[in-house]
């Protein structure tokens, strides 16, 4: 077997994954950045939405996306459009995205492993982990480092060997063609909610071009037994509510994946390791959107982990700033959006009627604040006592808890 040693052993290469890696790169530690797939994003198991502001914080190039600056919403028998004037909403060309944030990582002095898959954890007398195996073709490389970053996403794979996570309970199930359209208005996105759309989640149409768009189902699980691949077929072959409007529909491509959905329920730091992205569960459970927390904590864990290298302690409290920092920044936000979450999976139809009513009252900032889990304490607190309607203020309410 081959034996290879670095400070930083990451496993994923997703956006979790590469923005780690670059980080300890960055920060003059060793790393590797280990990825099964052939290349990276070799498969597809996003829709990509995301946020300008966040897209701009992070350096992703303007043709890595397709801006969207009209929000739609359907439900049996309601619609809503909310109309913003400039674009603060955005689908990722994912594979474009994701290969540019490894690059980068690449560029940063990250040595890069594609169809290396990892399948075992190394582990010292004491049970800490000293590193992981993988396999390259016929290659077995064992990888030895100080620090493992588990940036594998919803299998946890690192956590899992090491026996410190179990695999999710509550998770989203997402299927979604890319396809190409006749007609498409590729600055709005739709969202479609209700029984028929999904009974615990909901539809979309996401636009990636002027004429190719993402239409997908997502499903939580264990609340409903729908498979979203089958509700996906039905919606589009029976063109179900604003896809009829997309005229002719020829499928591209096929997405599915997973996505947990315990909110902020693990612990993601133990000696010599860290969890980030869907590996530690960090995802606006809203609309269950993770990328942006991925790079974005990915980032954090490289630099929490190259202090960590450099001060020549890496065990479970030199390593918790990472947990203390994203903690910090979304604990409070999530714990909300839970509350909201809660109430939309028990909504029957004439109940999402109903809410589109009230979401129709906010504005494009207050809606894009809403749907992005944004609820900063004083935000709210404006809402739920200053905003002209009542129905309004008793959401807000009950998202602060009172
Ligand atoms: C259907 C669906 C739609 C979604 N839509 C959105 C959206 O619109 N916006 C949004 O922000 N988020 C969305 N998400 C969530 C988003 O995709 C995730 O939050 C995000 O990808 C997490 O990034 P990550 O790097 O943690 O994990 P991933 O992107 O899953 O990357 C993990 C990587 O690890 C690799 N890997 C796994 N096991 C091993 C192994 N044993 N050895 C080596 N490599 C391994 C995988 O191949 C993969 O490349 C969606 C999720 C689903 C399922």
């Amino acid at each position: 077997m081959d034996k290879l040693d670095f400070d930083v052993i990451v496993v994923g290469g997703g956006p979790a994954g590469s923005s780690a890696a670059r980080m300890v790169a960055e920060n003059g530690c060793t790393v590797a950045l280990i990825e099964k797939e052939k290349e990276i994003a070799e498969t597809v198991r996003t829709s990509g939405v995301t946020w300008i502001s966040d897209i701009k914080k992070f350096g992703i190039p303007e043709d890595c996306y397709n801006p969207i600056k009209k929000f739609s919403f359907c439900s049996p028998k309601n619609a809503v459009v909310i109309e913003d004037q400039v674009a603060k909403a955005a689908v990722l060309d994912v594979r474009k995205t994701y290969r540019f944030l490894a690059s980068r990582a690449e560029s940063s002095g990250s040595q890069v492993f594609v169809s290396t898959n990892v399948s075992e954890v190394l582990q010292d007398s004491n049970g800490n982990c000293t590193g992981v195996i993988a396999k390259s073709g016929e290659r077995q490389i064992q990888f030895n480092g100080k620090v493992v970053i588990d940036a594998s996403g919803f299998a946890s794979v690192v956590a899992k060997e090491l026996g410190y996570v179990k695999q999710w309970k509550k998770f989203g199930v997402g299927a979604e063609f890319e396809v190409k359209t006749e007609k498409l208005e590729y600055d709005n996105w739709w969202l479609m909610v209700g029984q028929e759309y999904s009974p615990a989640g909901y539809a979309w149409i996401f636009p990636t071009s002027k004429n190719t768009a993402r239409i997908g189902v997502g499903v939580g699980k264990p609340d409903s037994d729908v498979d979203p691949t089958v509700r996906l077929n039905e919606l589009i072959d029976n063109k179900k509510g604003p896809i009829k409007d997309l005229g002719e529909i020829e499928k591209i491509e096929f997405h599915y994946g997973l996505i947990p959905n315990e909110g902020l329920s693990r612990k993601t730091v133990y000696n010599n390791v860290i969890l980030v992205g869907d590996s530690a569960g960090q995802a606006n459970p809203l609309v269950l959107e993770g990328i942006r927390y991925a790079i974005r904590f990915g980032e954090v864990a490289g630099r929490v982990a190259a202090d960590a290298i450099r001060n020549d302690n890496v065990n479970e409290t030199a390593l918790m700033p990472y947990e203390k920092e994203w903690k910090k920044a979304i604990e409070s936000k999530i714990n909300s959006a839970v509350k909201v979450q809660n109430r939309w999976v028990g909504l029957s139809d004439e109940e999402w009627d109903k809410e589109l009513s009230i979401i129709e009252e906010l504005t494009a900032d207050e809606f894009l604040d809403f749907i992005r889990a944004d609820f900063g304490v004083s935000k709210m607190v404006k809402l739920a006592t200053h905003h002209p309607k009542m129905i309004v203020r008793q959401l807000f309410n009950m998202v602060k808890g009172t």
